[in-house]
């Protein structure tokens, strides 16, 4: 045997041992990370953490088996992204006069032709068949009733009644002149 053999061997076997242990360190805490990345329960990160220590590799295979398919993170922007579809639904509106879906910025169905929305007579802006006032240019609008036909200013403006004030006022004139 060579001179030295033993202390070269020593120091293999040392090198060997240190890059093994760090090696199961590592991955102990990159399993104890990866867990605490899906799941928030603090019992369930340790378990996993002694686990992966005790079991070594093996136990790696079996955790990552095992773990909860999605992170956290993406739980939550799966749950965000869902969220927004489903307000994009909601928030898509409906022909009043056949139920069908309509674009906001459709001014009649092209479905059963009735009218959704009026252009500016200013400024082409899109508005609602109620307002009479344009938001954007504050131009004086012809006005569309809700189910579509143009409102006369007739049918809205009703007869003047005598409030009841007044009229307790007319019957008290009455008594005193007869
Ligand atoms: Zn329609
Ligand atoms: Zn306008």
């Amino acid at each position: 045997m060579p001179e030295g053999f033993d202390d070269i061997l020593l120091v293999g076997t040392v090198f060997v041992a240190v890059t093994l242990a760090a090696f199961w360190l590592a991955m102990v805490i990159w399993a104890y990370r990866d867990m605490r990345s899906r799941s928030r329960d603090p019992l369930a990160q340790l378990l996993v953490a002694i686990i992966v220590s005790l079991l070594s590799v093996p136990g790696l295979f079996i955790y990552i088996m095992l773990r909860p398919r999605a992170t956290l993170s993406e739980t939550y922007e799966r749950a965000l992204e869902e969220e927004a579809l489903l307000q994009e639904i909601e928030e898509r509106p409906t022909c009043p006069g056949c139920g069908q879906r309509v674009q906001h910025d459709w001014q009649a169905c092209p479905n059963c032709h009735h009218r959704l929305k009026k252009a500016c007579v200013n400024c082409d802006y899109l508005l609602e068949l109620p307002w009479n006032i344009c938001p954007h240019c504050t131009t004086s609008q012809v006005n569309y009733t809700s189910d579509g036909t143009i409102a006369t200013r007739s049918r809205h403006v009703k007869p003047a009644e005598p409030s009841p004030i007044d009229a307790k006022w007319v019957a008290s004139q009455q008594v005193e002149r007869h």
